[in-house]
């Protein structure tokens, strides 16, 4: 399996701020988690190039584009949360531009799958905004590039443990992406109700799974394998990607879910298995959030684990489920039967 992987030291370079919890120090921790799980030598490293001005403008806006090209070399704060330091903008450039290289190599055979290990993370930059720590959103300029060289279907799977509201906005009325997010609810940014499901041509191509704080890997497993697994398999992508937030992580200080190293390896298996059928195994991963060092470099680990491998399909863990599941699967069933008959 020819898995790349796409890291570079400008990713340090953007500084979100004093005591800021997205730090460039998570990069270091999810290098570690590979080296750690002893998979790095396996993995393929490849440089980073900056997108293009025509590649961000597939999703963002002409004025959003140079509202962060204006940061060049200066302290900026674009929202209460979001900040752009001297370097920020050519990082977000090639955070982005790595996912579009990502995507180019998958699709011409050259790479199996690619890990992105970049920063700032994406899935909260709308068109037009940058917020929640993202400038420009990467998996979305991913998304949009397979799209433009001719894709028809695109999955983007994001078990970041905040609502990818930006990726949700961008391809919200397009048939052509299959947005499915996980996400503790209520909670930053406010969005990603179960009855969220798109407009226009779009209705029912976007998939909301609003979750109570507090569940663990035996919940996301259900989840993701008796809701996710077959909206996800009748839509049948031609190239999956990722949004790999870790901060669904039970040691995670902004989030409230228990998953651990081991639920991380069975999303990481269902998003495998979700590019079984036409997009012949290629899956693209994004790392987006994620604020525990240790809980990253686990996270990151299990992830890139299942990526090098084509994985046995394994049983759901037997432990008890969070008492609200069994309600839970079943709104989540119920809001996507209008659009996808088992
Ligand atoms: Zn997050």
């Amino acid at each position: 399996m020819r898995v790349g992987l796409y890291d570079d030291p400008i990713f340090r370079e953007h500084d979100a701020g004093p005591g800021h919890p997205e730090r460039p120090e998570r990069l270091d921790a999810f290098r570690r988690g590979l080296r750690e799980a002893g998979l790095e030598a396996g993995l393929t490293p490849l440089s980073v190039r900056p997108a293009t001005p025509d590649e961000l403008l597939r999703v963002h806006t002409p004025r959003h584009v140079a509202q962060i090209e204006a940061t060049e070399g200066q302290n900026r704060r674009l929202d209460p949360d979001t900040a752009a330091s001297p370097r920020s903008h050519a990082a977000a450039l090639r955070a982005a531009g790595a996912v579009v290289d990502a995507v180019d190599r998958v699709l011409g055979g050259e790479l199996d799958r690619a890990l992105c290990a970049v920063r700032p993370p994406g899935h909260h930059a709308t068109a037009d905004r940058a917020m929640g720590f993202c400038l420009f959103n990467n998996v979305a300029v991913g998304a949009a590039h397979a799209l433009a060289r001719g894709l028809e279907r695109v999955a983007v799977v994001d078990f970041d443990v905040h609502h990818g509201n930006g990726t949700q906005d961008i391809f919200w009325r397009d048939p052509r992406v299959l947005y499915v997010s996980s996400h503790q609810y209520p909670y930053y940014p406010g969005t990603g109700a179960v009855d969220e499901v798109g407009e226009g041509e779009g209705r029912g191509f976007t998939v909301n799974l609003p979750m109570p704080a507090g569940l663990g890997d035996t919940d996301y497993a259900r989840a993701y394998r008796e809701v996710v697994e077959p909206i996800a398999r009748a839509f049948d992508p031609q190239l999956v990607l990722v949004s790999a937030g870790f901060d669904a992580h039970a040691k995670d200080p902004l989030a409230g879910m228990a998953v651990t190293r081991e639920g991380f390896a069975l999303l990481a298996d269902v998003c495998v298995g979700l590019a079984d059928g036409a997009a012949k195994g290629r899956v693209v991963a994004v790392f987006e959030g994620g604020y525990d060092l240790d809980g990253i470099a686990e996270s990151a680990g299990a992830l890139a684990g299942r990526l090098l491998e084509t994985p046995a399909r394994k049983g759901v863990d037997p432990a008890t489920p969070h008492r609200h599941l069994p309600a839970l699967l079943e709104a989540w069933r119920e809001a996507q039967k209008p659009f996808w008959r088992g």
